[in-house]
């Protein structure tokens, strides 16, 4: 029997708010663990929590860039658990009146468009951090509460992820999404965007639903991806035996790369959840839903159409430099300065791109400013500087952040046009290869380049290329 997997996804997000969902805690990261932390986020008992209205907002953006239904009046909740990252022993979130609700997310995958329904986008707030080691045979357990109250929107799918391809593109899609909203910076190697998937099968063609299991801590795309695979296989392999799947919570074995059980039967967790008591009711006027929708940003697709309108950019060229909302800014920031639009994204797809690639970080955190390649490609422009020397320029100008003028005046790399001073350069590289002199009068034209090439070289590029080439033809006839 052949089998189609059934795959949701539960999302969750770190906002970026500049204080913590119910106190004033700062939530920047990598500050010394446990100074970030005030009574309220510790949990102390007799504490009130004050909602940050930025959180709720940000939440409602989200709900609606994804085309949910909005809760107008709605609560907030509290999930009992006990654990030791969680000092109140409860969590406020939301479960019976989410922020929004039944929406759904584009994506296109060969070619084909598909949304992908959303169930439910919601409040809630983080939890602390915990940290195991070892020591001298001793194994120990740290807590960290800086990241305690931190407020998360939570972003549950409904079961209609068909393939990993599926998987994969939608959590690009609405990590772009998320970038393009500025409610996270969705860092996954800072725990910014997390992801637990949902897994079942069921014969091809069946439209009801195989019982799921469920993957907890995965902390990467490719953490989602492999665990889903092998979720999938797994599932397989016992069905194909006849046997049945247990409903069950699993974590990833990245080394093994297969799923292991954590929690088994027992007896499902019962949160008993209740309306919290010290929240009154979130009530979201016309006012505010209309004021936050006006001021959504345009959305990547739109931006990417509009790339190729307005600047006639090929579809390719539009598509990357709109994959993240902080190149797309960064190539109209330039394009205001420098209308040269093609040639804006070249350098930044290529140079730019690869200088990130080799740092690995994103845009985002691009040390170079668009007025910085603005400046360098004028000065290509105006053929102060040649094309070889405006690749070092633009390397030097991401390492040390000075403007294109000041390198190149600095370290004297401004362009070599005057002929006088470039003759005898020609003229000695002409007299030290009597062999290539020999192969230009026999007709050999290519050895033009190897000339050019070495007068390129002993001026460490600065010759403009132009000039060179016309007085090596003049000077090798007049041999
Ligand atoms: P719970 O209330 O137990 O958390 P939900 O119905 O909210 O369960 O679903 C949680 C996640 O599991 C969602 O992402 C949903 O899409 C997914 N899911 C639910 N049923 C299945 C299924 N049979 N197969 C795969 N995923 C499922
Ligand atoms: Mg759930
Ligand atoms: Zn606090």
């Amino acid at each position: 029997m052949e089998f189609e997997p059934v795959i949701g996804l539960e999302v969750h997000a770190e906002l970026l708010t500049k204080s913590k969902m119910f106190c004033g805690c700062p939530t920047k990261f990598g500050a010394p663990p446990n100074t970030q932390t005030c009574p309220v986020c510790l949990g102390f008992p007799g504490v009130l929590p004050v909602v940050n209205k930025k959180a709720i907002e940000y939440v409602l953006k989200v709900a609606i860039a994804l085309n949910c239904r909005i809760n107008r009046h709605t609560i907030f909740e509290r999930k009992n658990y006990y654990y030791p990252d969680l000092p109140k022993a409860y969590q406020i979130s939301q479960k019976r009146l989410p922020l929004g609700y039944d929406g759904w997310l584009e994506i296109e995958v060969d070619g084909e468009i598909r949304h992908i329904g959303i169930a439910d986008v919601h409040i809630e707030e983080d939890t602390g951090k915990l940290i195991h080691g070892e020591e001298g045979g001793f194994e120990f357990s740290l807590i960290d509460y800086n990241r305690s109250g931190i407020p998360l929107v939570e972003i549950v799918t409904k079961p209609e992820i068909r393939s990993l391809k599926e998987l994969e593109e939608f959590m690009v899609a609405l990590r772009q999404l998320l970038l393009y909203l500025e409610v996270s910076d969705c860092k996954m190697e800072q725990g910014s965007l997390r992801f637990e998937a949902s897994v079942s099968l069921r014969p091809k063609g069946s439209s009801e639903l195989g019982t799921r299991v469920e993957i907890k801590n995965l902390n990467s795309f490719k953490a989602v991806l492999g665990a889903v695979e092998a979720e999938i296989k797994r599932q397989q392999q016992l069905l194909m035996r006849g046997e049945k799947i247990q409903q069950q919570t699993m974590l990833w074995n990245e080394k093994l790369r297969i799923t292991e059980p954590m929690r088994t039967k027992e007896t499902a967790h019962d949160y008993r959840y209740f309306p919290e008591p010290d929240i009154p009711p979130i009530v979201i006027t016309d006012e505010w839903l209309e004021n936050v929708g006006k001021n959504l940003p345009e959305f990547p697709k739109q931006r990417m159409q509009r790339f190729v309108e307005q600047y006639g950019l090929p579809i390719q060229d539009a598509k990357l430099l709109t994959a993240s909302k902080a190149s797309a800014d960064f190539f109209e920031r330039c394009v205001s300065m420098l209308q040269q639009p093609k040639t804006v994204a070249n350098w930044m797809l290529t140079e730019i791109q690869s200088l990130l690639h080799d740092d690995q970080i994103g845009w985002e955190d691009c040390p170079l400013k668009p007025e910085q390649l603005a400046g360098m490609l004028k000065l290509l422009n105006d053929g102060v500087i040649s094309g070889r020397i405006a690749k070092s320029v633009l390397e030097e100008m991401y390492r040390t952040g000075k403007d294109a003028q000041t390198i190149v005046n600095e370290m004297g790399l401004v362009q070599i046009t005057d002929e006088a001073q470039l003759r005898p350069i020609v003229d000695r590289v002409i007299a030290e290869n009597p062999d290539a002199v020999e192969k230009f009068r026999k007709g050999d034209e290519k050895v033009l380049g190897f000339f050019v090439g070495q007068v390129m070289r002993a001026t460490k590029g600065r010759a403009n290329p132009q000039i060179v080439n016309k007085l090596v033809r003049e000077l090798l006839k007049g041999r």
